[in-house]
């Protein structure tokens, strides 16, 4: 330490929080006064696919997936219904290093309140964001894999605000844990994950009057997180960094493209059981499009089945990704082919029911993300304020993998080999 621009850095991931939010983001009193005393853009580049797992690891590394090695939220388990999939909830699935882990060997401490791929992570304080599934116990599952005597002890004193993952009740939760850390711990690095906005624009769409309701919500804890700063006595010395990962998109149709190729006997029973040679695995606004190793004749006959369904517009693809446009994004090199829905499409795994399903016309109201970050109207918010950072620079257009360089510039830790640079610019000298 030492050689850092502020003592205490608070990152607040915004989830979802995108270009769309940005007006009524800076008439928010809390959110206005960190743009009004630092630098903000609603011109934030993510990385693809545009998956909170993804976006998050690559957050805090500072590298692509490619790197990081977390392409989606959940590892590739086909056919197991989502709610009963596992997801990447650990670090030792993340193959670089991330700024807590240079942290911890500078002897300086972090804290990380359900942020994405941090179980068993090297955080100081650490409630890291995991699901019981199925005959688990959610309590326990937190415990064995996060800091058990912090997670019990604020387990003790906010439990009862939260009601499972039920929002606003969770990012309560997860707000009120956060003002005791900064005051009671006050850790150099804190982290945290808020979720409702996400939740709301999933459920409401990106255009309800209950985003506008969220988004006043999510700057109320804001305040608080600022206030504990302030009473904490670390606020002159405390950089705050609010952060979304991705926009989301209004979808009509969802595309379950599965189900051609089973049509064509790439998906198959044998014995009972479900087998696949060719596999979509949907990214909500992307898909993978998984091959068994070797099997040459799967991928010609699956790439058949794409470019026929390419072809036809109530599919709602808008590209298909072959290998090399994969590496220019920086997507892992385990997967050869991708899609790219059109903006009002999203892909599903499922098997069941018509290969297209008009949610409008079940009347059901749904959004969603995993698009590329290309994607118009849906790039991301950054604000990133403190005594240190200059009054209104134009940050401009940055990308994700800018901010651990910068958090690790902000804090005068090391963190080498990062895919961005830090926003050296944005310091006052
Ligand atoms: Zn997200």
């Amino acid at each position: 330490m030492g050689t850092g621009k502020a003592k205490h850095l608070i990152v607040i991931s915004y989830d979802a929080f995108s270009e769309d939010n940005w007006e009524k983001a800076k008439s928010l009193p809390n959110l206005s006064r960190l743009i009004d005393n630092g630098v903000g853009t609603h011109k934030l580049k993510s990385v693809y696919p545009t998956l909170t797992y993804v976006v998050h690891t690559t957050m805090v590394t500072g590298v692509y997936p490619d790197k990081h090695g977390i392409y989606h939220n959940n590892p590739l388990q086909p056919f197991i219904p989502e709610k009963d999939q596992n997801w990447f909830w650990f670090k030792k699935d993340v193959k670089v290093p991330a700024i807590y882990d240079r942290l911890k060997e500078q002897g300086m401490k972090s804290a990380g309140i359900l942020w994405p791929v941090t179980g068993k992570a090297a955080i100081t304080y650490n409630i890291p964001e995991i699901r019981a599934v199925k005959n688990e116990n959610q309590a326990i599952k937190i415990l064995k894999n996060g800091s058990p005597l912090f997670s019990i002890g604020m387990e003790r004193k906010f439990g009862h605000i939260r009601k499972g993952i039920q929002q606003p009740y969770l990012d309560d939760f997860t707000t009120r844990c956060a003002v005791e850390v900064i005051k009671q711990k006050k850790p150099e690095l804190l982290f945290l994950h808020l979720i409702d906005l996400d939740d709301g624009k999933h459920g409401y769409g990106t255009d309800s009057t209950e985003i506008e309701k969220i988004l006043i919500r999510m700057d109320n804890r804001l305040g608080d997180i600022i206030k504990a700063a302030e009473e904490a006595g670390s606020y002159k010395d405390t950089v705050f960094l609010v952060v979304g990962d991705h926009g989301q998109i209004n979808i009509r149709y969802k595309v379950k493209l599965n189900q051609l190729l089973k049509e064509k006997g790439l998906i198959y029973e044998e014995k009972g059981e479900m087998k696949w040679r060719a596999y979509i695995q949907s990214a909500g606004g992307a898909a993978y499009l998984h091959l068994k190793e070797k099997d040459s004749e799967a991928e010609q006959l699956a790439l058949e089945v794409i470019n026929m369904a390419a072809a036809k517009e109530s599919y709602g693809i808008e590209r298909i990704y072959t290998g090399k446009e994969l590496k220019e994004q920086h997507v892992v090199s385990s997967v050869s082919y991708m899609l790219e829905a059109k903006a009002g499409y999203c892909f599903d795994d499922s098997l069941k029911g018509s290969v297209v399903t008009d949610l409008k016309e079940q009347g059901i109201t749904y959004a969603t993300h995993g698009f590329s970050p290309d994607k118009p109207g849906y790039q991301c918010n950054l604000v990133i304020s403190g005594a240190c950072i200059k009054k209104g620079y134009p940050l401009g257009e940055v990308s994700m993998v800018d901010l651990a360089p910068t958090m690790a510039s902000i804090l005068g830790v090391h963190l080498d080999n990062c895919d961005g640079r830090a926003l050296e610019e944005i310091f006052c000298s």
